[in-house]
């Protein structure tokens, strides 16, 4: 994911988007009777001026869950 960085802070890690640096949010959406969540930019949420960047919700907190054991 290289257009995603994290920022460890006091409250933990925040993921963000690697070209405008805004929040990646999250986001659901319903199919077929099926709930999917996942995240994207919220700059693309907001305005459209950046990419989603949408990322599955399970990817994105198994890729926390790594970079949390590489920081530990
Ligand atoms: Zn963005
Ligand atoms: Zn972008």
């Amino acid at each position: 994911m290289p257009f995603l960085y994290s920022a460890l802070g006091n409250w933990g890690t925040v993921w963000k988007c690697g070209c405008c640096g805004m929040p990646i949010i999250r986001k659901t959406t319903k199919a077929g009777g099926k709930a999917y969540s996942y995240y994207i930019c919220a700059t693309n949420k907001a305005t459209k001026e950046c990419s989603p960047h949408s990322i599955a919700t399970d990817k994105l907190e198994s890729a926390v869950l790594e970079m949390l054991q590489k920081h530990i």
